[in-house]
Formats: structure tokens, C-alpha cells, sequence
């Protein structure tokens, strides 16, 4: 049997699961063929950048194959399902509600697979559960980790993604090393002069050039950076005598 399918833009605007699948490809070009299939489920509203075109295709399986266009599509879409071991549908949602997963069975294998992975919170939908893409897989996850814009929505998915990889054996956790996660080496720390405060614009782990101004004093003068550096732990409070620290990337 297929193992994992990765299952994306059953919402057609829900890009996310768009960005998870070329991240996992970025990150391991061979996965393809070695246990983990992508499908696009609404290619055509995605392209159309809509949520559906007739139907809302979450909500029509099994589908219908003399249906609306979503009716037909789930009625195609149900068959290559129901032969992975795994399928995991990757959803965003602007509710305001995150860190979900949504399944529509609750039965042993799908407890074991949850314990796996260990979401925060997990639904257990049971009103129409057969209406939905999951409903159509043997262990159907939905992930639901947060508003599409939120770039950790992005991290979530991609860490419960690679959680469920591991497990299956498609990946190992030496695989990752390097890709995904960025490593920095601190290897100074900034002066703080007494009263002086960060411009408005410094982020953590944002560049800061050799001669930007990156600070001010009291009397409005400029700090300048003697070298590039990676500001972490970085504050015009955080410390007494320092601003933070300077970080530089490292090569795992
Ligand atoms: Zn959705």
C-alpha cells in the first residue's frame, strides 16, 4: 500500500499547504517515490485564486460523477485516497482558532497516528464526517494550524508534516539537519551606552550592516556597527549594559 499522501489547496486559497509541499521537496528532492505523493486537490481554483468554483469540494465528497464541478472532482479525488495509509489534507483558516488537527474518525489507528503527532488540539468531526476529503482516507489528518499570513501556521505544519514523515521512515532526523532550522553562532555582544535605545527599524535575527546606524544615544547621536551582524536577544531593555548580542550564521 501507498504510504503518505500530501494532500494540498483542497481550499484553493489556502496556499499554505502549497508552501509546505516545495519546502518538503526543497528539503528532500528523492521523498517523491519513496513513500510520499503531493496532490493538488483544486488545481482549478487554485489557478482561479477562489476558495471553489460551484461547491466547497470539504464538503461534497464522496462526490458525485454526474455533479457540480467539486462533486465531480471529489468523485475522482476519493479513489486515489483511500489507497495511501496516510493522508494529510493542509489547511490555513482566519477564525482565529489554530493548532488543530481535524479528523473525522476516531477509531485505534487514528488515536495512534494523533499520539504521534501530538497536535494540540484535536476535533473530532463528527457532524457529516463523510463529507469531507479526509473522510475518503483510511488515517485522514486535516491541519488546521492557523491563519494563512502567520508565518507560524508555516513552522506548525511543517513540523507536524515532518513528524509524520519520521514516522513512516521516509525521513530521518539527520535529513533536516541544516535545512529548515537556522543555526547562528554568537560571537559578541553590543554596548549599550546609558540611555541609549534601538532604532525603530532592528529586528532579531535581521542583518545589520558594517556602518548602519543602528542605535541612538541620548544626546541623538548614531551608534554605527563596526561589522555585520545578526542581532539576537536584542533590546533597548532587555540588559544593562548591553543591547544583546551579535550572531552570525553557522554552518551546521
Ligand atoms: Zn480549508
Amino acid at each position: 500500500m501507498k504510504k503518505i499522501l500530501l494532500n494540498i489547496l483542497t481550499h484553493g486559497d489556502e496556499c499554505i499547504g502549497k508552501k509546505v509541499a516545495d519546502e518538503i521537496l526543497r528539503m528532500y528532492p528523492n521523498i517523491i517515490g519513496e513513500g510520499l505523493d503531493i496532490q493538488i486537490a483544486n488545481e482549478r481554483a487554485y489557478g482561479e485564486k477562489k476558495r471553489y468554483i460551484d461547491h466547497d469540494l470539504n464538503r461534497v465528497f464522496p462526490g458525485n460523477p454526474m455533479g457540480s464541478y467539486e462533486e465531480k472532482l471529489a468523485n475522482q479525488l476519493k479513489q486515489n485516497i483511500s489507497t495511501y495509509k496516510l493522508v494529510i489534507d493542509v489547511h490555513s483558516t482566519e477564525s482565529g482558532s489554530g493548532d488543530m488537527v481535524i479528523v473525522t474518525k476516531f477509531d485505534e489507528s487514528t488515536k495512534n497516528i494523533l499520539a504521534v503527532l501530538e497536535p494540540k488540539y484535536v476535533l473530532f468531526m463528527n457532524i457529516q464526517p463523510d463529507r469531507s476529503l479526509i473522510s475518503s482516507a483510511r488515517i485522514g489528518l486535516a491541519f488546521e494550524m492557523g491563519s494563512e499570513n502567520d508565518e507560524k501556521t508555516f513552522i506548525k505544519t511543517m513540523i507536524g508534516v515532518k513528524r509524520l514523515l519520521s514516522y513512516f521512515k521516509l525521513i530521518t532526523p539527520q535529513d533536516s539537519f541544516g535545512f529548515f532550522t537556522k543555526y547562528f553562532e554568537v560571537f559578541a555582544q553590543i554596548t549599550k551606552p546609558s540611555g541609549a535605545h534601538l532604532k525603530n527599524h532592528i529586528e532579531n535575527f535581521l542583518l545589520i550592516k558594517k556602518g548602519e546606524v543602528f542605535a541612538e544615544k541620548v544626546d541623538s547621536s548614531g551608534i554605527t556597527a563596526e561589522f555585520d551582524f545578526y542581532p539576537v536577544i536584542f533590546g533597548s531593555t532587555n540588559y544593562e549594559t548591553i543591547f544583546g548580542f551579535a550572531a552570525r550564521p553557522l554552518d551546521p
